[in-house]
């Protein structure tokens, strides 16, 4: 039985999408006594990517990553848990035996959600495409990375056309401190972009197990992703069917790279910097559809990956997202458009579980403004209000969706060991996200 409020507020706040953070946002609102009208296209429109008409639907995965506090996963569960988010804890509800991780039956996950939105009686849900959006009304926009495209199109005219991203390839993108470097060596092709570049060299036989396993891992596969590829960006794993020299005369191609040991290699994996900070780097050329735990295995192949930490793994799909930076205000409003707010993915956070938070946030702050409140985010030292800060950062240039991560929180030094530290950075999340609900409470 859920906890439901006897004050009724005569506002109603519109929600657009009964995705992860849609639903998050309306349950945050709910529970606090306003009344939502949630909108879902599913099932008169589909996306391509959904199956069924449920709120809350999981596109791919049954996994909502890890649980162990050691990692940035683990810890925004955490913070989730204390701001009582809906979808963790249907999740938890739902969970299936799966080691370190939150693995779910899907349909169970959604039936919860259901159950709970539908217990109030202030909540509201229209099944019907939504195709405009009045700034005199607040509004909630939580449509997703496969938002239909009329809506897609008058969220690009409120927020300016050039902001409006839709990428379709990304390559994984790996956390610096995971990296060996005494295979791994920094090199530019020919000597151009200083050490910008670190490599992974290969020699005949390590090359060849290598191609051996790309070429048999499992991918996904769904009618949305068998699309053509562009040259430019073709899955890794396509192009290297092509033939077993396909991959070296394309991204790893061992030119102009020596090692400073002088040694020859018979193929190079480049990695690029990521970031200025240098803490994360890009696997280029290695957009992929290949299964998250085929990439962690495959890629690991590479010398120096071994034991890589994916801050971001491959992915082959449409995903529309605005340029937050320039588009939202912290609290996840529009700077030019203050009464809509863009929550999930379309916000430029990434995961299923980082969309669930920021619906959340989007939830509070909704109620608080609607109360005459200041708006209210958790400080950067947790994962929620470090991802906040990231992705409406108006120093990033060139935003690219982003998962949580601990690369993303203000450092812990003079810790060495690593685990100890990643132990730290969630202990420290604990704290400051308990400070947040007090302050929650306060004001
Ligand atoms: C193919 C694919 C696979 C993914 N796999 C994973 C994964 O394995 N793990 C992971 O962590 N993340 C994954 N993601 C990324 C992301 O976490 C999910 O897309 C997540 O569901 C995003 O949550 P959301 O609430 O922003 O959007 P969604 O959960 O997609 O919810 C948006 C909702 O809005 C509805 N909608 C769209 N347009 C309109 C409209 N005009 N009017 C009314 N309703 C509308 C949609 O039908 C949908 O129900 C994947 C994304 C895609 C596209």
């Amino acid at each position: 039985m859920y906890e439901m409020q006897t004050r009724r507020n005569p506002e109603r706040v519109k929600i657009i999408g009964g995705g992860l953070a849609g639903s998050e946002a309306a349950w945050q609102l709910l529970k606090r006594g306003y009344d939502v009208v949630m909108y879902e296209m599913r099932p008169v429109k589909t996306t391509g990517a959904h199956k069924t008409q449920r709120l809350a639907e999981l596109v791919c995965s049954n996994s909502l990553k890890s649980v162990l506090s050691d990692t940035a996963s683990g810890a925004l569960k955490i913070e989730l848990k204390h701001l009582d988010s809906l979808i963790l804890r249907s999740a938890e509800a739902a969970s299936v035996p799966s080691g370190g991780a939150l693995a779910v039956d899907r349909e169970r996950m959604s039936e919860e959600v259901e159950k709970a939105l539908s217990s109030f009686p202030n909540f509201t849900l229209v099944r019907e495409e939504v195709t405009d959006i009045d700034d005199g009304e607040i509004t909630v926009v939580a449509a997703g990375p496969l938002v239909s495209d009329a809506l897609a199109e008058k969220i690009s005219r409120l927020s300016g056309e050039e902001y409006l991203h839709f990428s379709d390839a990304v390559a994984p993108i790996i956390a610096a401190d995971s990296i060996d470097y005494d295979k791994a060596y920094f090199a530019s092709r020919y000597g151009k972009g200083g050490d910008d570049y670190l490599n992974s060299g290969m020699n005949k036989s390590e090359y060849l197990a290598f191609y051996d396993a790309l070429i048999n891992a499992e991918s996904v596969t769904d009618k949305l992703l068998n699309a053509e590829f562009f040259e430019g960006c073709m899955p890794v794993e396509v192009m290297a069917k092509r033939g077993t020299d396909a991959l070296r005369f394309g991204p790893l191609r061992p030119v102009g790279l020596d090692n400073p040991n002088g040694q020859k290699y018979y193929a190079v994996a480049q990695l690029r910097k990521e970031n200025l900070a240098g803490d994360a780097y890009n696997l280029v050329g290695f957009q992929t559809n290949l299964l998250f735990k085929e990439q962690k295995r495959v890629f690991g192949m590479l010398p120096g990956l071994e034991n890589a930490e994916f801050l971001r793994y491959g992915v082959m799909h449409r995903n529309t997202y605005v340029n937050a930076p320039k588009v939202l205000n912290f609290d996840y409003s529009m700077k030019k458009h203050p009464n809509i707010y863009i929550a999930g993915q379309l916000s430029g956070v990434e995961g299923y579980v980082e969309s669930a938070a920021s619906g959340l946030m989007v939830g509070l702050n909704v109620a608080r403004k609607i109360e005459g409140k200041e708006p209210i985010i958790p400080d950067e030292y947790t994962i929620i209000g470090s991802l906040t800060r990231y992705i409406t950062n108006p120093a990033v240039e060139n935003l690219q969706p982003m998962n949580a991560n601990f690369g993303l929180l203000p450092p812990i030094e003079g810790v060495k060991d690593k685990k100890e530290r990643k132990k730290l950075y969630s202990a420290r999340c604990e704290e400051s996200i308990k400070r947040f609900v007090e302050q929650l409470n306060e004001r």
